[in-house]
């Protein structure tokens, strides 16, 4: 068995070195040594990076500061759909950076309507309210559900009641982790925000029981669960979710900032299943990558339950956004990348057959896919992403035995079929 590993691990070691991304980086007294050092030294702690400095970016691929490139499987956690530094996206950027960056909302300006009408009508709802990252604009669409469950549905002053699915993420404010189940996320930094109440993922009875309670402003979900590791829910959960929202008058929110903007094959997860939600929440992709960029979509019963000067943003909505998240969004759209997501997925997953025990499942949907690994000893997912790194491919786990694979959604069958081999042998030689 050693053998046989170790003549996989060789052949496969002759078939990258020819690339030139075989050793891994930082040896004492390396470049990527004084990047890691730098940044432990300076910055707080609230990060595990995997151990790799990188330095330039383009399309799919990244390198680091020895000059070693590598595929980028996480895609800034699917910031970068549009593949890093897309020309297009750059430009429009560069375009607004000599005309004008920033306003305020204190003043009107000439790209935020222009902004507002094409993704207004794109994804066919009343209104949009920009925003900057997704923690925000989701909180925003939590902010929007109590107001409507006061104003319109009628709900007691400050009983409104969200409910949130166990496994959610949503970012790292006290609201996003007051409704989060993951210990690491929420533990030692109460108390929390009241009115939130968590219950089962993909479990329509507990979703009918939750949103029954006449207190109930809105369900906050995402239509594949991310960071809890690509879980997908069963075959008409979310028609199901659409269909119980609308009988109990709750709005139901789908937090797509993850999930949307071609991530899945489509343009948001949701349109696999022909659902649309009452609010939509954007962010990552929204920008290429650029900087963060996010909003949340409504229509006007429930968008303009907000007045003036109840909520808003410095940054939100500056004509730099603006242009950058149009030209964004234009990219997806106009260059194929729903379509591509779904054929590089399916290549994915048909490379990914005869696989190791170790490998207890592969689950995932165009091309946010998770390897479930299973964790014993020095196996487990945070290793597998460490020896993936070592022959060419950054990507990141989530959780001890998950890892997430995400590349940008421009990738070609060439570069797809040549990761899997990566990524099959990787997992093969653990
Ligand atoms: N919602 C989902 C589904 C996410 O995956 C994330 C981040 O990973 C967020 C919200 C928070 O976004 P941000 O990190 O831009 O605040």
């Amino acid at each position: 068995m050693a053998l046989c590993k170790h003549v996989l691990r060789s052949s496969y070691m002759r078939l990258v070195s020819a690339r030139g991304y075989i050793t891994p980086p930082g040896p004492p007294g390396s470049k990527s040594e004084a990047v890691f050092n730098k940044e432990k030294k300076y910055g707080a702690w609230n990060y595990k990076p995997i151990p790799v400095a990188l330095c330039r970016a383009e399309g799919v691929y990244v390198w680091d500061v020895e000059g070693k490139q590598y595929f980028d499987f996480l895609s800034g956690y699917s910031a970068v759909n549009q593949g890093h530094r897309h020309p297009k996206i750059v430009e429009a950027l560069k375009n607004q950076l000599d005309t004008l960056t920033l306003t305020s909302r204190a003043f009107y300006n000439d790209a935020l309507g222009e902004f507002e009408e094409y993704t207004t009508r794109l994804f066919g709802y009343d209104k949009l309210l920009p925003m900057n990252s997704g923690v925000e604009a989701a909180e925003t669409s939590v902010k929007l559900a109590r107001r409507w469950a006061y104003d319109v549905k009628g709900v007691p002053h400050n009983q409104a009641k969200v409910v949130f699915a166990e496994g959610n993420f949503w970012g790292r404010s006290i609201a996003a982790i007051s409704s989060s189940t993951d210990s690491d996320s929420y533990g030692g930094f109460g108390p929390f925000v009241p009115g939130f109440e968590v219950i089962e993922y993909d479990n329509l009875d507990a979703l009918e029981t939750a949103v029954s309670d006449p207190h109930c402003a809105a369900l906050h979900i995402e239509p594949i669960q991310g960071e809890n590791g690509v879980v997908i829910p069963s075959e008409g959960y979310l028609r199901g979710v659409r269909d119980i929202c609308s009988r109990n008058n709750v709005l139901w929110i789908a937090d797509e900032i993850q999930t949307g903007l071609g991530r899945t094959g489509k343009r948001l997860a949701c349109d696999h299943d022909s659902v649309r939600p009452d609010v939509v929440v954007l962010g990552k992709a929204l920008s290429g990558g650029m900087f963060p960029v996010s909003c949340v979509l409504a229509d006007d019963e429930v968008m303009l339950t907000i007045k003036p000067g109840q909520h808003g943003s410095t940054y939100g909505g500056s004509p730099l956004a603006c242009k950058v998240a149009m030209a964004s969004l234009k990219v997806l759209e106009e260059e194929g990348m729903y379509e591509n997501a779904r054929r590089m997925g399916e290549v994915f997953k048909n490379e990914m057959t005869n696989l190791p025990d170790i490998v207890t499942m592969i689950r995932g949907r165009g091309l946010f896919w998770a390897v479930v690994i299973k964790s014993e000893g020095d196996v487990n997912a945070w290793n597998v992403a460490l020896r993936l790194r070592d022959n060419g491919i950054v990507s990141k786990p989530t959780h001890d035995h998950i890892l997430r694979l995400s590349p940008p959604l421009n990738i070609t069958e060439e570069q797809m079929r040549e990761a899997c081999g990566i990524i099959k042998n990787v997992l093969k030689s653990m």
